[in-house]
């Protein structure tokens, strides 16, 4: 089942479908109504109502929250409570309501994996709560600067300086958080996804958030405009991997909890894709040769049916290869 088929209604306005298409599953109904208050066409019923915000023990004090864009862990405990990544800014009450569900009491630490809004829109509210902000060093700098997202024509104004981190990891850093029991390994990859990606090890209980370095079952969003390509994501697909054991469990950005073996059947999908489109760019192929080469067919029909459609990712993941040089 590809279950953000149905959460895509045909009568987004251009600009909602685009936030959407960044948004993965959790918010992508959410925002729909949003898209349909923008137009007055109307919306199918799969799309009136947004998605709920849902718990679900990951065992001991992690609790995985989805619902509110990218997915959330939290880890509870007497230190105060840890949040990986926190929502779209239209869900921070919510949001923050279930967290304080999670992990009752005061908050300690907020990660963000990277600087996109579905992952860093309740930054102020929770570091007005106490939260201290940790990220990459450029994440810090995309938040405190005007952005813009290229592919998705997407303006992105910088946050109130009570959203930026306070705490930040070099690239290609690593660094450790103790508290509540837990060892947590946050871990700076090359330019991926964007060019301030952190995996977070939670080490103790063995399960891996990888932000939007991992779209489990449709095919992954790479911000070019913020230094993304597809050669970075394997790099950190591998990197990812290297920290695993058989029984991580592995949090991606968007989509369902994922094992290793899924991990290692997207890596293969990065490697092979990357190889191809080098290939072409190395021949002197223009873009749309290199959608005509269809170098993801062995994928389509699985991955190429969501939000983000075989073409569209062919293209996106080209214009990082050409921009990456
Ligand atoms: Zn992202």
């Amino acid at each position: 089942m590809n279950p953000t088929r149905s959460l895509v209604p045909a009568s987004l306005s251009r600009r909602a479908a685009l936030r959407t298409f960044a948004l993965g599953l959790g918010a992508a109904a959410w925002l729909g109504r949003a898209g349909a208050q923008e137009t007055p066409k109307p919306t199918p019923p799969a799309a009136a109502a947004p998605p709920p915000i849902q718990s679900e023990s990951l065992g001991g004090k992690l609790t995985l929250v989805t619902g509110v864009g990218g997915n959330i862990v939290v880890l509870a405990g007497d230190d105060g409570g840890l949040v990986v990544d926190c929502g779209v800014p239209q869900a921070a009450a919510g949001m923050a309501a279930e967290v304080a569900k999670a992990a009752p009491g005061n908050l300690a630490v907020l990660v963000n994996t990277h600087w996109h809004f579905d992952h860093t829109g309740g930054n102020e509210r929770l570091a007005k709560a106490g939260a201290r902000i940790v990220a990459h060093d450029a994440c810090r700098q995309r938040l405190s600067t005007d952005q813009v997202v290229e592919f998705l024509d997407m303006k992105s104004p910088a946050s109130p300086k009570a959203a930026w981190p306070l705490v930040t990891c070099a690239p290609q850093g690593q660094m450790s958080l103790h508290l509540n029991g837990e060892d947590i390994v946050l871990t700076a990859v090359p330019a991926a996804h964007t060019d301030g990606d952190l995996l977070v090890h939670f080490r103790g209980a063995n399960v891996l958030h990888m932000g939007d370095l991992f779209f489990n079952g449709f095919y992954p969003f790479i911000d070019y405009s913020s230094g993304g390509w597809i050669g970075g994501m394997v790099v950190a697909a591998k990197s990812a991997l290297a920290l695993c054991d058989d029984k991580t469990r592995i949090v991606p950005g968007h989509g369902p909890m994922a094992t290793p073996s899924d991990l290692k059947g997207y890596l293969a999908f990065l490697e092979t894709v990357s190889d191809r489109l080098a290939k072409l760019r190395a021949a002197g192929k223009s873009e749309d040769e290199a959608v005509a080469a269809a170098p993801t067919k062995e994928w389509d029909e699985k991955w190429g049916k969501g939000f983000l459609p075989t073409e569209r990712f062919v293209r996106c993941a080209w214009r990082g290869v050409v921009k990456h040089g």
